[in-house]
């Protein structure tokens, strides 16, 4: 099993606590069971999210110094548009606080009532801003895609021939843009290829639709391409970025994945009606264009993470990283999803305690568990945040898969770390049997999981 050193040394270290787990136990009932209650200070390892959790490089806190906290019109603005002009292309670039604010801005101008919106798989706040200005999302990725089990490349490609059905189906007027989701985060953080890329941009262009790249993780999708597209194993991954660009129109993005800081985000583009358009509102929401919601030291971190991302050494070690502990995992004979994706491991809590029913929340139970024994913080992707009672019948709805996902923060821990997570669920998986199910106490109407409380099923 093959994980390539980390290509940085540690200059400055953040004490995290073990605690025992009489502790946990405690902590775990004060929190009704659900893990967002927990004191971040309580965890020893916090694989909640890769979302704003990277750690900064030394030449990213030197920009954060030379911050120029002008109104209008600060250095670290051009350095910015500079940084993700090189990358991206387009003409104009909005930055913003975070993701969903791109996506607020560019759906405001270009939706109307009744739009469809198609996409590999919508992100959660992308489908929500789609929702929000009472258009339609479509995931149209293909069916591989949807299959736990099966090994595929580019498990995050659109599905092309159903993207020209529902253009021929529902006419290209109701769908004023498609966009691709690389790498797709709500399908596990699968790649896109660029021979998908090409497809879609085909088809756009044909119709005259614009085309936009929700690129949170564009620099990690490079890199799969690299890997996995025999065309692109001799080209640089900033080439290999370039080209994915050049096919699209316009991109949202949070810099909070792969701009290696812990705030901001962007909206790049190049048709000018659009820009004046999202300008106008960024103003309202955001603040002046030149730093939309962001300080300039904030700015200057993104441009520098933006280089410092598409560094080669750098994509290695984190999909290599993602990839040993799927591995380690894998070996030890823990159920998780194939292939690995680019940011998280996820483990299928149903083949890991088939003894419990989705009633009683089998991935809850597993990422409480985990916590318990170990003092890791994952999150469960299962019935808790995608289930539903009825509210006349009382009825529960529940969705395909039970996951656990552990997202792996960018440059945060080391491989020794990995190795504990991994002995950590190998022991829990050897004592499976004993893992209790879980009943809800209270449930909130709209995204329950973030205040839910639950008890164990005796
Ligand atoms: C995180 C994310 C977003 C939203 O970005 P925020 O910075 O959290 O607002 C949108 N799309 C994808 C694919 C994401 O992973």
């Amino acid at each position: 099993m093959e994980f390539p050193a980390e290509p940085f040394r540690i200059k400055v270290v953040e004490k995290i606590q073990k605690t025992t787990r009489e502790e946990r136990v405690e902590l775990l009932q004060q929190a009704g069971l659900n893990l967002f209650n927990l004191p971040a200070e309580k965890i020893y390892i916090d694989l909640l999210t890769d979302s704003g959790t990277s750690a900064m490089s030394d030449n990213q806190w030197a920009g954060m110094m030379v911050g120029d906290e002008s109104y209008a019109g600060c250095k670290n603005f051009f350095n910015f548009a500079r940084a993700v002009r090189d990358i991206v292309g387009f003409s104009h670039i909005i930055p913003t606080h975070q993701g969903r604010s791109a996506e607020n801005l560019l759906f405001s101008v270009i939706l109307k009532k009744g739009d469809l919106v198609p996409n590999n798989t919508h992100f959660d706040t992308t489908r929500a801003n789609v929702l929000h200005n009472e258009a339609i999302p479509l995931d149209l990725v293909i069916d591989e895609g949807h299959d736990p089990n099966l090994d595929h490349p580019f498990k995050g490609n659109m599905d092309v021939d159903k993207l020209e059905r529902l253009i021929a189906d529902k006419g290209k007027k109701r769908i004023p843009l498609i966009m691709m989701t690389v790498t797709n985060n709500s399908g596990g953080g699968q790649p896109v290829s660029m021979a998908n890329l090409r497809q879609v941009h085909r088809v756009a262009k044909k119709h005259r639709i614009p085309f936009f790249l929700d690129a949170c993780r564009f620099a990690e999708n490079c890199f799969f391409i690299k890997e996995r597209e025999p065309e692109f194993a001799s080209k640089s991954i900033p080439s290999i970025a370039r080209e994915m660009f050049s096919y699209a129109d316009g991109c949202t993005m949070s810099a909070k994945k792969d701009g290696l800081v812990n705030i901001g985000g962007f909206l790049a583009m190049n048709d000018d009606t659009c820009y004046r358009a999202a300008t106008n509102l960024l103003i309202l929401l955001e603040g002046f264009p030149t730093y939309g919601g962001l300080a300039g030291r904030d700015l200057e971190a993104i441009a520098r993470g933006l280089q410092e991302v598409l560094e080669e050494d750098y994509l290695a070690y984190r999909i290599g990283q993602v990839r040993y502990l799927g591995e380690l995992l894998s070996r030890s004979g823990v159920p998780i999803l194939k292939p690995i994706g680019g940011h998280a491991v996820y483990l299928n809590a149903r083949e890991f305690l088939p003894h419990l029913p989705q009633a009683q929340f089998p991935a809850q139970a597993l990422a409480v568990a985990l916590y318990r024994e170990a003092g890791i913080r994952t999150v469960e992707i299962g019935s808790l945040m995608f289930g539903e009672t009825d509210p006349k019948t009382g009825k529960e709805s529940y969705p395909e898969l039970e996951l656990v996902r552990l997202a792996i923060p960018r440059r945060v821990y080391t491989s020794m770390h990995m190795q504990y997570v991994a002995e950590s669920i190998a022991q829990l998986y050897r004592q499976r049997q004993s893992i209790k199910g879980l009943l809800l106490v209270y449930q909130a109407p709209l995204l329950r999981h973030f205040t839910a409380r639950l008890s164990e099923v005796e």
